[in-house]
């Protein structure tokens, strides 16, 4: 029987309609509209594409964006002058630095320049910190997407053998975090990992996050698992050229998993709705303070 699908783009409305009724509220008892602040340095089109999806998702939801864009070989002063008066600025709640940067930054430098109760990405590394140790924090936003996708469908997490493929500071490492503070006995795999299809057979939780087309084929999977397909990938060739694919290959997997999320249409539009979601919940916190 194929596997039911876990429907990120619905989840994600559903998701964004409450977060439109939390700003609202917002706006109504405390006179402060949720705010986050964008920057982006270069011309990257991959993340231009992001950032217009970004400030989009926030209009329609009632966040107020900010755009500070910066050439390609801005020094980094500019930047780092750019981010403290946002993290001075009341009327900012989240700020956000669209990686990757260029060569004359050191991202993590960066990062942890940004006020921790503004850091709605959650890479800022006391956030790590505070996710490592199970306490409040903001959750970077695809792991956290991933598992608010594990929740609609009750998929159980406690005591689940989970698999997590990738050990990126953004997704892999945040997101094995995550599922082992909810119970799940969780392996994390990565390039350097032996007989990568010995741990993918045991998973009944199994996220993908190795940034390679269809690389989770049927027979790594074990026969009714639920499988999170994280990887977004150009197609380069051949009849579906151009199209979006995951890292899991969604035809062979479908036959064998219980619950698949797809690509499109998974974990991508719940990862801007958790930033959309951070950015409230940092204005709130903002609001409850008196600022
Ligand atoms: P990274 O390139 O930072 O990390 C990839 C990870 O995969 C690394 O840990 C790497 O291992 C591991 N890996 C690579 N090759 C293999 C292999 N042959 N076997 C096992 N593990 C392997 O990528 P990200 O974590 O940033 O992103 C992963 C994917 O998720 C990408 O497709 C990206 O586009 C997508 N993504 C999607 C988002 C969304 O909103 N849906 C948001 C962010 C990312 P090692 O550490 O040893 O090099």
């Amino acid at each position: 029987m194929a596997a039911r699908i876990l429907d990120g783009k619905a989840l994600a409305e559903r998701v964004r309609g409450e977060i439109a009724t939390r700003t609202a509220r917002l706006a109504h008892q405390s006179g402060q509209q949720p705010a986050l602040a964008v920057i982006l340095v270069g011309a990257n089109p991959a993340s231009a594409v992001y950032v217009r999806n970004k400030v989009a998702a926030c209009e329609k939801v009632g966040i107020r964006s900010l755009r500070h864009d910066f050439s390609e070989d801005v020094a980094p002063d500019e930047v780092f002058e750019c981010i403290a008066k946002l993290n001075a600025d009341p009327q900012v709640h989240g700020i956000l630095v669209q990686l990757p940067l260029p060569p004359q930054f050191d991202e993590r430098e960066v990062l942890a320049a940004i006020a921790l109760e503004k850091d709605v990405d959650g890479f800022h590394a006391e956030n790590v910190g505070h996710l490592s140790q199970g306490l409040e924090c903001f959750i970077p936003c695809t792991p956290h997407g991933a598992m608010k996708m594990l929740e609609s469908e009750n998929v159980t997490i406690q005591g689940a053998e989970a698999v997590v493929i990738g050990r990126s500071n953004i997704v892999g490492k945040p997101m094995a975090m995550l599922l082992t503070n909810a119970g799940a006995t969780v392996t994390v795999c990565h390039s350097k990992t032996r007989d990568l299809a010995s741990h993918t057979r045991r998973a009944d939780i199994l996220v993908a996050a190795v940034g390679r087309p269809c690389f989770i084929t049927g027979d790594m999977v074990k026969p009714g698992a639920t499988v999170i397909d994280v990887g977004i990938n150009r197609i380069e060739s051949g009849p579906r050229a151009g199209k979006l694919c995951g890292d899991v290959d969604f035809d062979s997997v479908v036959d064998v998993a219980g619950l698949i999320s797809p690509v499109p249409g998974g974990v991508g539009p719940m990862t801007i709705t958790m930033l959309l979601e951070n950015t409230v919940i940092a204005a709130e916190r903002a609001a409850r303070k008196g600022r």
